[in-house]
């Protein structure tokens, strides 16, 4: 087996990963105490974490983009749509999602010029992790409630209980419990020997080239839904898997479980999900890298991490460093 050495634990790698360093201890405890909500949300220590059509509130600064939470002062009726939703606390603030209106929006941007609503997605390329953790944490849970707005069952409208994390059908007679819905999926680094496998879907920014992943299906488990798609996307034979870290991708409801694997051979193939396939040295991916015939994700995302992992295994050396010297995805987004 010839599976990229990682020399640091599981949980110390996936808090590397962008949007799973968040620190929140979330409460757990308190979110069906009504008495002690009301009281955390009324103090100086709240602070809200706004959503306006699935947008997260960033201002720019020379570290990046931050994330903006507002004092309770800075927000009239917080729950003008619904009830804040408890995130957790850092242990100096108690941090609630909320969503806000069009009205409050722009009250929002009147007062906090520098700030504006964005696609966290986009925007996560360059802030600070602990921020993106928050943010995307509010943003999952915002979608799942918006998605669910009414009973699976019997369709009548559900309402939010527990501080946010729990949904309840309004119908008596039904009464249907619903809890945060998250889409596993498996993302993998194929290697054979002193190369890695990269493919290209015909649906992605142009000459970006990425890890395999797909949905993990019902009656799988992950291991088997690896080896599926590896050879669904690829026309790739394994012969071993190791699990490195996964991370939360709340676009819009994915956790995202990321592994090694080994082939059995260079053996591949385009398919009707990849319209390209490689295999590529360490070498080789420089070299396309620095002539722009290849674009790899946003450092934001495991799959670069993955590929990140087994680049300084190889040669020893950052690939987010190599990435950033050839140009690369943060001008092509247009965030600088
Ligand atoms: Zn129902």
């Amino acid at each position: 087996m010839s599976l990229p050495d990682l020399s640091i634990d599981r949980i110390t790698r996936s808090r590397r990963n962008v949007f799973a360093s968040v620190r929140l201890d979330r409460l757990v405890e308190y979110r069906d105490d009504s008495e002690w909500v009301d009281q955390a949300l009324s103090s100086d220590s709240a602070r809200f974490v706004p959503l306006w059509r699935n947008r997260s509130l960033l201002a720019n600064s020379d570290s990046g983009q931050v994330a903006v939470y507002l004092k309770p002062d800075e927000l009239q009726q917080p729950d003008s749509i619904q009830v804040p939703t408890l995130l957790g606390t850092d242990g100096k603030r108690y941090f609630f999602a909320v969503s806000v209106n069009d009205r409050q929006q722009e009250d929002i941007l009147a007062t906090h010029p520098q700030a504006s609503f964005l696609d966290l997605r986009l925007a996560s390329v360059d802030m600070d992790a602990k921020h993106a953790g928050v943010l995307a944490y509010a943003k999952a849970l915002h979608y799942w409630q918006y998605r669910h707005a009414f009973c699976g069952i019997c369709g009548s409208a559900n309402r939010l209980e527990s501080s946010g994390h729990k949904l309840v059908c309004n119908n008596e007679e039904c009464g249907r419990q619903s809890f945060p819905r998250i889409d596993p999926a498996i993302i993998v680094l194929v290697t054979h020997e002193n190369a890695c496998l990269l493919g290209r879907n015909a649906n992605w920014p142009e000459k970006r080239f990425s890890t395999l992943a797909g949905f993990v299906e019902p009656g799988e488990s992950l291991e088997d839904a690896l080896v599926r798609e590896v050879f669904e996307e690829a026309q790739v034979k394994l012969k071993g898997i190791r699990y490195v870290s996964s991370q939360p991708w709340p676009f819009p409801a994915s956790a995202m479980c990321g592994f090694h694997a080994e082939a059995e051979s260079r053996q591949c193939g385009a398919t009707e999900e990849m319209e390209e396939v490689r295999w590529f040295s360490v070498d080789e991916l420089n070299t396309a890298v620095a002539q722009d015939e290849v674009r790899l994700p946003p450092p934001v995302s495991i799959a670069f991490r993955l590929i990140a992992d087994w680049y300084k295994q190889q040669c020893g050396e950052d690939l987010d460093t190599q990435v950033r010297n050839a140009g690369s995805w943060l001008s092509r987004k247009g965030i600088k």
